[in-house]
């Protein structure tokens, strides 16, 4: 969130007419290896009640994706490309640092159900203790997509189940490309 001082004209009925407008901005962070259909639906609630959303694609050097991040990012921004107020930015390092380097205090995650919960708790916990600042606010999701889980859809593409009804079609054409490659 910042403040963003106008001062509108410079004198209207002999006095300075000045105003705030505040913007509200968050970040939702997350894997996304591949981005899900219950990922999109977080970003599209989200983005819907703040005035920019950045989607954070993390890139944790310890962690094995299946896409790189620039694959990653690729399929979020096409994504996300009907919304006009979200971004989209790759991230290596702590997501409370790139919070404070934006200045934005608002971090978004999603929820499926309490299997979610003491992970996304203790997240949210760190979060705070790098950044007092820092208010992670939860959706949970949207009963549909309940069961969508990257890890799971990857295990399903990789037998070539049909992911149709889990993901974006651009998605599930790069699951497709990925696992028909004989290099994997
Ligand atoms: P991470 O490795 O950071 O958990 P994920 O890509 O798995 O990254 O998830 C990013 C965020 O999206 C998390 O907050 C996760 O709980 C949420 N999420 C994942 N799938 C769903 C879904 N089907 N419905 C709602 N939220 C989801």
């Amino acid at each position: 969130m910042f403040f963003i001082l106008r001062i509108k004209g410079p004198f209207v009925k002999s006095y300075f007419n000045i105003y705030f407008e505040i913007m509200f901005k968050a970040v939702f962070p997350g894997s996304f290896d591949p981005p899900t259909l219950g990922h999109l639906n977080i970003i599209e609630r989200a983005s819907a009640i703040f005035d920019e959303l950045v989607v954070v694609v993390a890139e944790n050097r310890q962690k094995k994706y299946l896409f790189s991040a620039e694959e990653r990012l690729l399929m979020m921004e096409k994504m996300v490309k009907p919304r006009g107020n979200v971004a989209c930015h790759i991230w290596d390092s702590l997501i409370a640092d790139f919070m404070k380097r934006e200045n934005i205090r608002i971090l978004i995650r999603g929820f499926r159900g309490m299997e979610d919960f003491s992970y996304e708790f203790e997240l949210s916990m760190m979060n705070k203790a790098l950044h007092p600042h820092i208010e992670t606010l939860f959706l949970s999701t949207d009963p549909k997509y309940i069961v969508l889980r990257s890890s799971s859809i990857k295990e399903l593409a990789s037998f070539h189940g049909d992911v149709s009804l889990m993901v974006p079609p651009l998605v599930a054409e790069a699951l497709k490309a990925k696992f028909a490659d004989p290099g994997l």
